[in-house]
């Protein structure tokens, strides 16, 4: 199968033999990795990953490492001030007069010598982002939930999120130097979502804290501290180093530099390293605080100069033995994906023609019916006004209107509320309508007519959207219909000066 030619090439690039990597394959992924065919340029990366893992040392040697916690909860729950006040922490306990830089993580050391490493990457983009590529570098979650507000929809979303990766949960109630009374609530209602804390017999930590008077701050990194003694996290810091790229950036005077949050290995200077289809020699390292460091192990986010190109965030990244090496690992990489995405453009050919039979037969099917009584009770009303308007013999203004759907039933939806709930500022003519996304066209029509589209439930391409503003045509792009309907006339509102 094609995927067995893509591990047979993947052993060869690594100078392993293929049995060797299928075996490495089944341990990392279990036995149902062999009941898929398609081997997807991502797997193959992972898929090597794990083999230089593994044929570096066969018998890691493996020593504890600091936890890697994500900060998550609601907007305006507190997130922000909690990472700044950590970070804080982290400046006062480092060298003097350090300038904390955003480089998507930071090490806190505690009194105790042992670090915590926090990613603080803004909102769950990375985190979102790593899932999607089936990475999970985030050992444990510190949810924040301020006393005041309690429980809200993205808490939800979070315990779900972890919940799905497997992430243990430490809950910060947070704003406790005001709202304190409203946390034993708190913790009653998480039970509701699984969120089973101590108190209750359950396992997850919870510490009422407070960002913004500091208070709790050493419950929560003890707690921290715990939760992480409890998972044993060890990783071998004297191997080649792995990693995830957390951030990246073009830097004035270091070029594309990107922050690597060491996994495997120790990241030294000099490092060859290989991610997805960038590499990098190491040129230079930096921790948060700027300064220069030579070497990164385990759990250690660090700001990595010497990039070709910049990198992908969420990506791994892996170190090997040389320039050449690198290379070669890319050439491989380059032509799996080229002939990934080759596989994948043939899918979405025959997904689309797929798509374009079905949606002519479901037209065709409208048009014997509904669509041809719509038109004619359209123009019949049409007629009967403009007969109306003559007669009273002074034209009103009119609008003209071009409607696109998602699909033909919410089309007709549109069409009817619009016919029969005629804003009353000015006529408006339905000149022409659509199922799909706006397209080219759509513009081009509205131009010449001097319309409006009003887009039900599909997509605005930024092409589309540029073209539009180029021709000064207006597009209302919503998903729910009376909000359509509202800017509609807001928009019929301001056409009026022009028009009368
Ligand atoms: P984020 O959206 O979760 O990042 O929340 P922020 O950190 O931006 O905080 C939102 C607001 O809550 C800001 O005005 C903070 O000053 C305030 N805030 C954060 N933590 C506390 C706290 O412990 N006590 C009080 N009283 N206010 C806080």
């Amino acid at each position: 199968s094609t995927k067995s030619m893509k591990i047979q090439e993947i052993a060869t690039c690594f100078h392993i033999d293929k049995d060797y990597a299928l075996k490495t394959l089944k341990r990392a992924y279990g036995n149902d990795y062999q009941s898929t065919n398609l081997m997807s340029i991502k797997e193959a990366e992972r898929v090597a990953v794990e083999i230089v893992r593994k044929i570096q040392k066969k018998t890691p040697q493996l020593k504890p490492r600091p936890p890697i916690v994500t900060v998550m909860g609601h907007v305006d729950h507190g997130k922000t001030t909690l990472l700044d006040r950590l970070r804080n922490t982290s400046v006062a306990a480092g060298e003097p007069g350090g300038i904390t830089q955003h480089i998507g993580a930071f090490s806190v050391p505690m009194a105790s010598g042992r670090t915590i490493t926090f990613l603080d990457t803004p909102g769950h983009a990375a985190f979102s982002a790593m899932r999607s590529r089936g990475v999970n570098v985030t050992d444990i979650i510190v949810l924040v939930i301020a006393a005041n507000d309690g429980i809200m929809p993205q808490t939800l979303e979070c315990i779900e999120m972890a919940q799905e990766a497997k992430v243990p949960i430490v809950v910060a109630i947070n704003k406790c130097d005001k709202h304190g009374e409203n946390s034993a609530r708190i913790k009653q209602e998480l039970l509701d979502y699984s969120v089973q804390l101590e108190e209750f017999g359950g396992e997850a930590q919870c510490v009422e804290i407070s960002a913004l008077t500091g208070k709790g701050m050493e419950t929560l990194e003890e707690a921290i501290l715990i939760q992480s003694d409890m998972m044993n996290l060890k990783s071998d810091p004297n191997t080649l180093a792995d990693g995830v790229i957390i951030e990246t950036k073009t830097a004035k005077g270091l070029g594309p530099v990107a922050t690597v949050l060491v996994q495997r290995g120790t990241l030294k200077k000099g490092c060859v390293l290989v991610c997805g289809d960038v590499w990098a020699q190491v040129r230079s390292m930096y921790n948060e605080r700027g300064t220069l460091i030579d070497e990164a192990p385990p759990s250690t986010p660090v700001l990595a100069a010497g990039w070709k190109d910049l990198p992908q965030i969420g990506q791994e990244c892996f170190q090997v033995k040389s320039r050449a090496e690198a290379q070669k690992v890319l050439n491989l990489f380059s032509e799996l994906w080229r002939r990934d995405m080759e596989e994948k453009e043939r899918e979405k050919i025959s997904l689309k023609q797929k798509e374009e039979r079905k949606n002519v037969k479901r037209e065709e099917r409208e048009s014997r019916g509904q669509r041809v009584r719509r038109i004619t009770r359209v123009i019949q009303e049409e007629r009967r006004e403009r007969a109306e308007r003559k007669r009273k013999g002074s034209e009103t203004s009119q609008a003209s209107v071009i409607i696109k759907s998602d699909v033909a039933g919410s089309l007709e939806a549109v069409e009817e509320i619009l016919v029969s709930n005629q804003p009353t500022q000015m006529k408006v003519e339905i000149i022409q309508t659509g199922v799909g996304n706006v397209i080219e066209d759509d513009i081009e029509v509205a131009e010449t007519f001097k319309g409006v589209i009003l887009a039900y439930n599909v997509s605005v391409s930024k092409a589309v959207s540029q073209m539009a503003a180029v021709k000064g045509v207006t597009i209302i792009s919503h998903n729910v219909i009376y909000k359509l309907m509202e800017q509609l006339k807001d928009w019929l509102q301001d056409q009026l000066p022009t028009v009368t």
